[in-house]
């Protein structure tokens, strides 16, 4: 076995990886950037080695850095977990050359499988079933569209060098053919620095189904089965679950034979996954699957395949690593009921899943029967820099139905404050009916997009809580002397106040009086309720109309966020001066709504612009979003540049002061 591991990779993976090296008796190093210094990995590792500045092209895509960072603290193998330097084969011959062992496939197999035309004519040599379509070099725009027009449309158009979901465009006629193949080109030229792009028939009711696949250095290939991916949003997968619904065990044999088929064919070794996209337009059937691609590292959604195999595939990686050969054989393998995985996401669905970033000033993640596999904690700070993911929360059940109401109660336990998450996104869906009912498909989230990310209203209620809490009333139930405490005589002390909550933008007024004994009458926004609240510090039911409704209170800052259901609302004090600047400068700044660069500027100073008019377009991760003119005016500075990076908030372009309206 493996002595001592670098980690070239930080988050939740870095932290899982070190888990298992911890178990094996391996020593582990962890690799970290200015950003990370006080990280979760860095801690858990043995020994960490500071790499570079935040961004990731100066840190953790630095491979001379790393790899000199193993051979200084005297690592012998490097893993590259998922994302930045795991599928460089570049950096696979480094390690090698360096006398140390990459945790990975071959760099010959990375190669093969890097591009999608060339992974493509591999696989259909390899007799594996592939999408129909062109993948051959020619990159004439009248040829593209002739092979576009003989394939069928739809058509999809990809980048062969693409990844992340980037550089794709669903091409519905031939009359649209040729815009979407030069934005297609310029969008992978900006990601890869490879235009070219292959042309496939779009598949219309798809799934995402994809095999596992393991082989080590003795020739030996099994495959662990299938995962489906076909929650999926943007082409970025939002919740996974093993098996698939509805395969039939004829598909699952076929499709698991064509996965070992491609992995043999590139003597391929170590954890991989071939992704298949099925027709389902008449349920699964075993002829109608063909070769996506070939991912050639651990993936994100391992776990689902651990739990349902009851394997730790990063203890199989250590030791394929360590020359042993595969510890089981295909006949030894088999599926244990259902498991799912939610990717939990600093990112706010209502405003179109725009990454958020912050410091999660509070985080209590779900226990219990659920595994969760996190990179943060409470305090810790979600930098522009990185994914930002917090936390991934796997389930695992006897069967689908079991599985995935564990998966909805643990979403509904996720409490995060300080920043917006995907949470309530993610619980909305695992009870969103297709999705219960087991007929996932890759358009399944965009259909419902809009019961899955509206804003829900809190309840006048929810309002009352937040105002009690935000006014201090419910402090006074922690007895600060010995007698009040053993007298509880200050508990639910007679109160009346106003308070001026701030929530969603909007100015809510509360008036509430004590009735005593834990019952109050309120006024919110105008309207009379009655409650009567029970239970400890945070945890509190909410008694009105005759039943209890359990809500948690989370106090971060000046504010507060109630959670409920699944759900959560953040309010905020009114502090009436600050209000009021606020107001005044509203209209005339705008300001970056998330971190990144960006990408395009479309103003100067002095020029008159008019409401709704894009004046720049910013990227972060792996979204664009325009920013327009909040009203028409005269731009009066501009205080970024095109290509700058920005932090969430900065004052990116000011326009002049609004002129009064004229006197009638
Ligand atoms: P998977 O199928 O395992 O989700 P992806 O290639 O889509 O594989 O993503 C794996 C990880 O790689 C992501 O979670 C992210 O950390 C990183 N990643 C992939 N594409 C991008 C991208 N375009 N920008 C930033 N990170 C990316
Ligand atoms: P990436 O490298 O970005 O992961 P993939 O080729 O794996 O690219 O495709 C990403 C997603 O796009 C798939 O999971 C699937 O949802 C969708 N997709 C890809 N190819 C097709 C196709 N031919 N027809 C329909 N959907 C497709
Ligand atoms: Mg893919």
């Amino acid at each position: 076995m493996l002595k001592k591991v670098l980690i070239a990779n930080r988050g939740e993976i870095a932290c899982r990886i070190i888990r298992t090296c911890r178990r094996l008796g391996v020593a582990t190093v962890a690799v970290y950037s200015d950003a990370d210094r006080d990280a979760l990995h860095v801690e858990l590792a043995d020994e960490a080695v500071h790499i570079g500045p935040s961004p990731a092209a100066e840190s953790y895509l630095r491979s001379e850095k790393i790899i000199e960072a193993a051979l200084k603290t005297g690592a012998d193998a490097i893993h590259p977990g998922y994302g930045f330097l795991s599928e460089n084969p570049g950096f696979a011959e480094a390690v090698a050359a360096a006398g140390l062992r990459f945790i990975g496939p071959p760099a010959e197999a990375i190669r093969a499988m890097g591009l999608k035309d060339a992974a493509k004519a591999l696989m259909e040599e390899a007799g594996v079933p592939v999408v129909p379509g062109y993948h051959g070099i020619e990159q004439d725009a009248d040829f593209l569209a002739s092979e576009a027009e003989r394939i069928g449309f739809p058509v999809l158009i990809k980048a062969r060098a693409g990844g992340g979901g980037k550089g794709m465009r669903r091409v519905e006629s031939a009359a649209a053919f040729k815009e979407a193949l030069a934005s297609a080109q310029r969008e992978a030229l900006a990601a890869f620095g490879d235009a070219s792009c292959l042309v496939e028939k779009y598949i219309t009711h798809p799934r995402h189904i994809e095999i596992q696949v393991f082989g080590d250095d003795h020739g030996n290939v099994v495959h662990l089965f299938e995962r489906d991916c076909s929650a999926q949003r943007r082409h970025q997968k939002v919740i996974e679950e093993a098996p698939a619904p509805g395969m039939p065990e004829e598909m699952r044999h076929a499709m698991g034979e064509a996965a070992v088929r491609a992995a043999e064919a590139i003597d391929y070794s170590g954890a991989g996954t071939i992704e298949f996209i099925a027709d389902a337009s008449e349920g699964l059937k075993a002829d109608r699957f063909w070769f996506m691609e070939m991912n050639t590292r651990l993936q994100v959604e391992h776990p689902v395949t651990e739990a349902v195999t009851g394997i730790d595939l990063v203890e199989w990686q250590l030791r394929v690593a360590s020359g042993e050969p595969l510890p089981k054989g295909q006949e030894e393998l088999s599926i244990d009921g259902w498991a799912f995985e939610a990717r939990l996401y600093a990112e706010d669905a209502e405003r179109g899943f725009l990454p958020a970033t912050g410091t999660l000033s509070h985080l209590a993640l779900p226990g219990g029967v659920a595994r969760v596999d996190s990179g943060v904690r409470a305090g810790d700070h979600i930098s522009p820099f990185y994914d930002p993911m917090i936390a991934k929360v796997i389930t695992h059940g006897s069967d689908r139905a079991t599985a995935l109401s564990r998966l909805s109660t643990a979403l509904e336990e996720v409490r995060a404050t300080g920043l917006t998450t995907n949470a309530a996104f993610l619980c909305r869906l695992t009870k969103q009916a297709d999705f219960v009912a087991g007929n996932p498909d890759t358009g399944l989230i965009d259909r419902h997009l809009t019961e899955l990310t509206m804003a829900r209203e809190a309840s006048p209620e929810i309002i009352a809580l937040a105002a009690l809490e935000l006014s201090g009333v419910l402090e006074s139930k922690i007895p600060k002397d010995p007698w009040t405490a053993l007298s509880g005589f200050r508990l639910w002390s007679e109160a009346s106040d106003f308070v001026e909550l701030e929530h969603r933008g909007r100015h809510v007024p509360v008036s509430f009086h004590s009735k005593g004994q834990g019952s109050y009458r309120f006024t919110v926004e105008g309207r009379d309720i009655e409650l009567r609240l029970s239970g400890s510090k945070w945890a509190y039911d909410l008694e009105f109309d005759g039943r209890r409704h359990p809500a948690e209170v989370i106090r971060d800052g000046n504010g507060v966020t109630v959670f409920q259901n699944g759900e959560s609302w953040h309010f905020g004090l009114i502090d009436p001066l600050a209000a009021e600047d606020e107001a005044a400068a509203g209209g005339d700044r705008i300001l970056a709504p998330m971190p990144g660069l960006v990408k395009l500027l479309r103003a100067v100073p002095g020029a008159a612009v008019s409401r709704g008019e894009t004046l720049a377009v910013m990227e972060a991760m792996k979204m664009e979003l325009s920013l327009s003119a909040p009203r028409d005016g005269t731009i009066a500075e501009v205080l970024i540049a095109e290509g700058e990076q920005v932090l969430e908030g900065a004052v990116l372009l000011t326009l002049e002061a609004a002129s009064p309206p004229p006197l009638a």
